[in-house]
């Protein structure tokens, strides 16, 4: 692989949106099949950083790692439709996730929160990659309930002295920096006492564990605070506006999981995992096949959609919950066909499972599809949300 971007990958005059969505196609597709990893292709587990940054770097210097952010950032400025595009291609090749928070989530917020001198200062190490972002969220008594988070941040000089424990932080043992919530004033509403800081996670004080999982890796983690020293200056927002700012990270995060892309993973393993198998023989599993690449392609449509009114800047009403229910159930029930088709295969708890002349990760979609109905608020709680605030239905 070259690290120096070829000639037609970078954007021709006019930018990406000049070009037709199927031609821009041509170009993500020419450029992954050429540039990622074959051995990286639909990758049983979370990547570390040492394995894929080769890859993650060079799309970086080719200006690619950035799809929806505005060009003067270093971003593509693509447009909503062209953004499925290369989010179907990625995951058509079966490209990797990298820790890709500071683009999709820290960043926008950054964008729209931070001031200048912070915005010149954060964003484009999270376009060049060298500072790779994890979210600091959750804590032991703090889920669902985030509000109810413990971690405390107590003014001392120009710092806050954090201390706490976060936990559920992916991958934060292959990450540089952590976005948190602290308490900065107990005394108030809960909501109303929170901030939101940034830290890289070399600062003295914080120390990460990883958590092993079902499937036997550890991608998730605990991460401590003992007197960790934060400059008043990586506040984002003012003192205890903390929760404005978290309540539309978690709305990028909805939009983000609401994308097609884990469904989309999930269809293109069950396509190679039935061909390998014969399943794809059997009319009745190919209705079953065409039922949910329908879903997909629904799923796809109305998220085309939202992001289309993210790009016009305007607000998301609470019905986006809506987009998160479906990509990750829709992925849920892909999960399963996957094993399905795999027959007997489709019990073997080995992560690579040999069908036919090809081997597959079996079980895969399956470990990450469970999860995605938890992660970035649970699903239980998104139908809470169109309960009360799309239908208009008491609370429970
Ligand atoms: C794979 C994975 C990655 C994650 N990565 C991160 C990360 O990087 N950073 C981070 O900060 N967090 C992360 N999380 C944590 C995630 O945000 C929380 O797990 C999630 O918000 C749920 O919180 P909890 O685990 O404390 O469960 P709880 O809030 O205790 O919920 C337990 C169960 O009760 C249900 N429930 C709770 N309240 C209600 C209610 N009011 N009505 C109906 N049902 C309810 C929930 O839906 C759930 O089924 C990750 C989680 C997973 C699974």
């Amino acid at each position: 692989m070259t690290t120096s971007p070829g000639r037609g990958y970078q954007a021709p005059e006019g930018g990406w949106n000049a070009l037709g969505d199927e031609e821009f196609r041509t170009v993500v597709r020419l450029m992954v099949e050429e540039h990622y990893p074959q051995q990286l292709r639909f990758a049983a587990r979370r990547l570390t950083w040492s394995e894929q940054s080769e890859w993650v770097l060079h799309l970086a210097a080719a200006r690619w790692i950035a799809p929806g952010w505005p060009v003067e950032r270093g971003g593509m400025g693509l447009s909503s439709a062209k953004q499925i595009v290369y989010v179907e291609e990625f995951e058509r090749w079966g490209v990797a996730r990298y820790v890709d928070h500071g683009v999709t989530q820290v960043g926008p917020v950054i964008m729209k929160y931070g001031t200048e001198e912070q915005r010149d200062a954060w964003l484009p190490p999270i376009i060049s990659v060298e500072h790779r972002w994890v979210q600091g969220y959750s804590e032991p008594g703090a889920g669902s309930d985030l509000a109810s988070l413990r971690t405390r941040a107590v003014r001392e000089g120009g710092d806050y002295l954090v201390n706490g424990q976060k936990i559920w932080t992916t991958m934060a043992h292959d990450a540089t920096h952590i976005y948190l919530l602290a308490r900065t004033d107990p005394e108030v509403k809960k909501q109303a006492g929170i901030s939101f800081l940034l830290t890289g996670l070399d600062a003295p004080g914080i120390s990460v564990r990883p958590i092993r999982d079902i499937a036997g890796h550890a991608e998730l983690c605990e991460v401590f605070f003992d007197d960790v020293r934060v400059p008043v200056e990586n506040r984002v927002a003012a003192e205890n506006e903390g929760w404005t700012v978290a309540k539309s990270l978690l709305g990028h995060e909805r939009i983000n999981v609401g994308s097609p892309k884990l469904p989309e993973y999930g269809l293109s393993v069950l396509m190679r995992v039935a061909r390998s198998s014969g399943a794809i023989d059997d009319p009745v599993f190919r209705d079953r096949i065409a039922a949910v690449q329908l879903d997909v392609l629904h799923l796809a449509d109305v998220y085309a959609g939202y992001t289309a009114k993210v790009s016009r800047g305007e607000q998301l009403g609470p019905e986006v919950s809506m987009l998160k229910i479906w990509a990750t159930e829709t992925f849920c029930r892909i999960a399963d066909l996957i094993i399905d088709a795999a027959a007997e295969a489709g019990g073997l708890t080995g992560l690579e499972v040999e069908l036919g002349d090809d081997v597959h990760d079996v079980l895969g979609p399956f470990y990450k599809a469970r999860p995605s109905t938890i992660y970035g608020g649970s699903n239980e709680i998104q139908r809470n949300i169109i309960a009360t605030a799309v239908l208009g239905l008491p609370r429970g």
